[in-house]
């Protein structure tokens, strides 16, 4: 090495160091935020009119997924072919009935409903249910709100001490006050209490939409029989296949009526249900796989069972920013610009055909 270089090697090794040192004891330049801005403002889908929840109990997303599938579910399938189809996660509390409708009809995980469970549970408190939340943002006089259930207990509104009919016909007092209890006295029409079977709920489910007149509604819709026929004959037989097609069938119905009625283009309807079911039997004590389907194509992606009531709620255009307590969930749309495809549904439909032939 010529000691020229050594030199200048040793020069810039020493300069270094010393700009080091230097730097160290310069006062620290506050820190930039980071960028967050985006290129150009997000677009929201345009809000829904009116919202028809339908709640089938206790169906199991992998086989609601087989039945999809191999076309067994037209009208299942219909509606997501103009929405989307998306995964929901359960946790916080059991994947049972009263836990489950109660997180999705309010947003909230337990601790501010009181509700973990069949056994564990209490009245919801006044004001925070979805319906209640609509009618907090557009006015009581503005929103038609309905319930019409298909179970007793576990979606009933029957308040602490008052009588419930026993298994065994021995009159019995409720000990701790139903979910819905506080909820069906906000509510235009309640139709519940009381177990009823598809063929039962369907009718007063169109009954009940019939009386909003034309007023903007926010509507749930339940049926149990999956949940019934899979706790007496299993996830794996046929007669829990026949209650899901069962509610497929109700729900081409409900859609026929809304378009007979002019409504269906202003009423993004969304299925969902309260919990899985155990592989192959009669029970569904860990089955956390929830699922949504929907024609509305604002929903960009699944999420976690709280996030349904902000979904829905935003969707009708309720700002939920400064909803007291905050929602732990988020609503499942996405803040990209949307756009929306017409005639998207009709090509997918062709391609299906075409690889079908
Ligand atoms: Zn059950």
């Amino acid at each position: 090495m010529h000691r020229r270089c050594g030199i200048a090697i040793l020069i810039a090794v020493v300069a270094a160091l010393i700009a080091q040192v230097c730097a160290a004891q310069q006062p620290q330049a506050p820190a930039q935020p980071p960028f967050t801005g985006t290129a150009r403002a997000p677009l929201s889908p345009p809000t829904v009119e009116n919202v028809l929840l339908i709640g089938w109990d206790g169906v199991q997303r992998h086989h609601l997924l087989e039945l999809l599938m191999a076309g067994r579910l037209p009208n299942l399938r219909a509606l997501i072919d103009e929405g989307s189809f998306e995964t929901i996660g359960i946790s916080g509390h059991a994947t049972d009935t009263k836990s489950g409708w109660t997180q999705i009809l309010t947003g909230y995980d337990p601790d501010v409903t009181g509700v973990y469970s069949n056994r564990e549970y209490q009245p919801i408190p006044v004001g925070l249910s979805i319906f209640e939340r609509a009618q907090q943002a557009f006015g009581r006089e503005n929103v038609f709100t309905m319930m019409v259930t298909g179970k007793a207990a576990h979606v009933g509104s029957i308040g602490k001490g008052e009588p419930v009919a026993a298994p065994q016909g021995q009159p019995q007092v409720e000990q701790f006050g139903q979910p819905f209890n506080n909820t069906r006295k906000a509510l235009d029409i309640w139709t519940g209490d009381k177990g009823r079977e598809a063929t039962e709920v369907g009718p007063n489910a169109l009954s009940a939409l019939e009386q909003a007149g034309g007023k903007r509604f926010l509507a749930f819709v339940h049926f149990s029989d999956p949940d019934h026929k899979g706790h007496a004959k299993g996830e794996n037989s046929p007669e829990y296949e026949q209650a899901i097609v069962t509610c497929d069938e109700w729900l081409g119905k409900i859609a026929q009526w809304l378009k007979d009625k002019g409504l269906y283009e202003k009423t993004r309807i969304y299925v969902v249900t309260d919990h899985g079911f155990d592989e192959g039997l009669l029970s569904h004590r860990y089955a956390p796989r929830s699922w949504l389907a929907t024609n509305d194509n604002g929903i960009t992606m699944g999420g976690h069972m709280h996030d349904i009531a902000a979904t829905l709620l935003v969707r009708m255009g309720v700002d939920i920013t400064n909803v007291a307590p905050a929602y732990p969930g988020q609503a499942l749309v996405s803040a990209e610009p949307y756009v929306r495809q017409p005639g998207a549904a009709a090509a997918r439909r062709a391609q299906r055909q075409r690889r079908a032939q």
